[in-house]
């Protein structure tokens, strides 16, 4: 079957373990205020191509995910195409392929029954999932995206009883993501996750700003400036307090 593309990006270094072959799928349902792709928010942008067609170009260059690479899907949203990715991940496994999903999350509505058998296929398929929670707090994320966490945040555990493993993801804004309360909370919750394989926080930039200009597009954060790099060893230190609090607190129940 077809999905609909944004991109293919050959040689993603930044995109799960190794060298990654990196899909990115059109959708978002969110609005996240600096994300680097707001030509992924459309469902009527991009290509459609077939699921075959990317593994065939995938295979072409096999020789760059030899070592510990694979294939990534993003975006926007991948999971807004479960069906698709069920159908790219099954191609991908008969051929031996390391299989990453890069998500926020948002689609997981646990009452949705149809929703959820497709899921449950789609994470026998999954190798890793690299989930972005963007804020831990309920009403601060839907300031910063537009969207509610409570899916979000449910998809995490969801993740945790499948034992799907998982990199989490936390983008640290200036005034925006970088209270250390909600980053000792962010800590706290993620340490209850026995499929949690690493944590990657990232120091806000603007380089998406040309982008927004270019597009036409109000770019939100224009006051705030990027963060310095050496600012995130603190930022990283306090969400890690949360985890071993938890941890602790869990060893000692
Ligand atoms: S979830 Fe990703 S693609 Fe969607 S708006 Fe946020 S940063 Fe952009």
């Amino acid at each position: 079957m077809k999905g609909r593309i944004h991109s293919l990006e050959s040689f993603g270094t930044v995109d799960g373990p190794g060298v990654r072959y990196v899909v990115f799928l059109q959708g978002c349902p969110m609005r996240c205020a600096y994300c680097h792709n707001p030509d992924t928010w459309s469902t009527k942008g991009g290509t459609e191509m077939e699921a075959s067609y990317i593994i065939e170009q995938y295979e072409r260059n096999k020789g760059f995910y030899a070592n510990g690479g694979g294939l990534t899907v993003t975006g926007g949203e991948p999971l807004l195409q479960v069906d698709f990715l069920i159908e790219l991940f099954t191609l991908a496994k008969e051929k031996g392929i390391h299989t990453c999903i890069d998500t926020s999350g948002i689609t997981y509505k646990p009452d949705n029954a149809a929703y959820i058998e497709k899921l449950d296929k789609l994470m026998t398929l999954t190798d890793l999932v690299m989930l972005d929670i963007k804020h831990i707090d309920p009403q601060k994320h839907i300031e910063l995206t537009e969207q509610p966490n409570d899916g979000i945040l449910a998809f995490t555990k969801y993740l945790d009883a499948k034992n799907v493993p998982v990199w989490i993801r936390h983008v640290v804004v200036p005034t925006l993501t970088d209270d250390e309360k909600y980053l000792f909370e962010l800590g706290y919750f993620i340490g209850q996750l026995g499929n949690l394989k690493a944590l990657d926080v990232l120091p806000y930039h603007d380089m998406a700003k040309p982008k927004y200009e270019k597009l036409g597009m109000d770019y939100k954060l224009k006051h705030i400036p990027a963060m310095e790099k050496s600012a995130i060893v603190d930022k990283k230190a306090v969400i890690l307090e949360g985890i071993k609090k938890r941890r602790a607190e869990m060893q000692n129940a």
